[in-house]
């Protein structure tokens, strides 16, 4: 008896992408990603909060620079200030 199992097959082709593999990636590197993702992601706060925050690093005009790239917003110390 063959046991013929197309549901792995269809399960190699579609890869859904994984909120929360995408929250695991680095801050900048989701960044990179951000224009091939669904739009149904992008709308997820939590990935939002995700995204590297440049409007307190790397900002040449307030001087504002740390080494390497910014910080998730979730993680930037500014953001976490205005959101109390
Ligand atoms: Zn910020």
């Amino acid at each position: 008896m063959f046991n013929v199992n197309n549901s792995n097959k269809e399960n190699l082709v579609g890869q859904p992408i994984d909120l929360q593999l995408l929250l695991k990636l680095p801050a900048y590197r989701l960044h990179m990603k951000w224009d091939t993702l669904p739009e149904n992601l992008k709308t997820s706060p939590e990935l939002q909060s995700h995204l590297p925050c440049f409007e307190h690093y790397n900002r040449p005009d307030r001087e504002v620079h740390i080494d390497g790239p910014p910080p998730s917003k979730s993680k930037c110390r500014a953001c976490k200030r205005s959101n109390q």
